[in-house]
């Protein structure tokens, strides 16, 4: 009888012990999906706090914010409820902190002044990390550009257009009448790329990383990277870009391989990816228009090797009620091979739901920091004609 008694304490105590355990975990562990209000109203950010050997650890993914895969910095409990943390976006730190409202939903700010809402929900990372980011345009209310939809269900994976071998290709050089935005010198490009703070509109100097002739995105936002555009604004043009997607390991795949993207007046996507046997929904593919319309081949280069994409675009114009009076077009042509073949443009590239019509007038041209953990794409010999 007193061995029972022994057995049954000790149960007890194993299932008191491990009660107490999953108590003492911290209540900010989990993966919450953030809604912004103020002036980022709408916008959808997934933050993933996790316990790392009794630190906490934490990941924050702002598609539409212009980056992806951010590492939380500078973590702190506060108390029981509040937690803070600083991540970096745009080359600035942002400063964020967490209140618990319960178990399952959270009210916070961002910068100390975006107030957002937070409940717990498993699969937002992987909703959000699976995405592409915007422009720098702030983003669009999301009632208007998604309201219950999630972004798989603007993808597209079939049918997948055949796999055409480019030719030989000798490097074009710019024609006499060409503005020439970049020729591998850190000269031409801070002298026609900038980057501009989302969060400030600040402008600041582009800082990609020039090395033999060609310039790299650079991922880190706290030291100037981020996405870059023309100083420069165009209306209707033929624009020259190479670029290479770096080789890599098999552990990146569909669109965190090699993704980055030439936005047309800062508008319309047409996207950058390795392509090459990496399997993605055909509207994400190389020289599609990004979640429009597909590429009618696949002429991509293996990584490693570079790409041209020759982009003849035909700028829209507006109704006085902000519908189109005369669509946008545009023609891809990727190494000699058709892609898009004066495609419509249907309105603005959305990572969640529909494109939208949106009144702009001239705009530049904005490269792409796609802000996932694969390895960064490089340009070359980039230049365009004004038509
Ligand atoms: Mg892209």
């Amino acid at each position: 009888m007193k061995k029972i008694i022994v057995l049954m304490v000790c149960m007890l105590m194993t299932v008191f012990t491990t009660m107490q355990a999953q108590n003492s975990k911290s209540p900010f562990i989990g993966d919450w999906e953030l809604k912004a209000g103020g002036p980022l109203d709408g916008t959808t950010l997934g933050l993933s706090i996790k316990d790392d050997g009794g630190k906490l650890k934490g990941m924050l993914v702002a598609p539409s914010l212009g980056s992806s895969q951010i590492e939380l910095s500078n973590i702190q409990v506060v108390s029981a409820k509040e937690l803070k943390y600083s991540f970096g976006i745009q080359g600035i730190d942002v400063e964020a902190s967490m209140v618990l409202k319960d178990n399952n939903s959270l009210t916070g700010t961002l910068a100390g002044q975006y107030p957002f809402e937070g409940k717990r929900n498993n699969n937002i990372m992987a909703q959000l990390s699976h995405g592409q980011s915007a422009t720098n345009a702030v983003p669009e209310r999301s009632d208007k550009i998604g309201a219950g939809m999630t972004p798989t269900m603007s993808e597209y994976w079939s049918p997948k257009p055949k796999v055409v071998t480019p030719g030989n290709q000798a490097t074009a050089s710019a024609p006499s009448d060409a503005i020439v935005l970049f020729d591998g010198t850190e000269k031409s490009m801070t002298d026609n790329w900038v980057t501009v703070n989302m969060r400030t509109q600040e402008v600041a100097p582009a800082k990609w990383i020039i090395k033999d002739g060609a310039m790299t995105v650079n991922k880190d936002m706290r030291n100037g990277g981020g996405n870059i555009q023309t100083k420069e604004s165009f209306g209707s043009f033929q624009l020259h870009i190479e670029w290479c997607v770096p080789e890599m390991s098999a552990e990146f795949t569909s669109q965190i391989r090699g993704n980055s993207g030439v936005y047309l007046q800062n508008m319309y996507e047409v996207q950058i990816l390795d392509s090459y046997n990496n399997d993605t929904y055909v509207n994400g593919m190389a020289g599609s228009i990004y979640k429009q319309s597909a590429p009618l081949a696949n002429a991509m280069r293996k990584p490693g090797e570079w790409n041209v994409f020759d982009i003849i675009y035909n700028a829209p114009e507006f109704n006085a009620d902000g519908t189109y009076k005369v669509r946008p077009y545009v023609t891809v042509i990727q190494n000699g091979v058709v892609l898009q073949n004066h495609t419509e443009i249907l309105g603005t590239t959305e990572y969640i739901g529909f494109p939208q019509v949106k009144v702009h007038g001239d705009g530049p041209i904005l490269l792409q920091n796609h802000g996932d953990p694969s390895p960064s794409i490089s340009f070359r010999n980039i230049w365009i004609r004004k038509m």
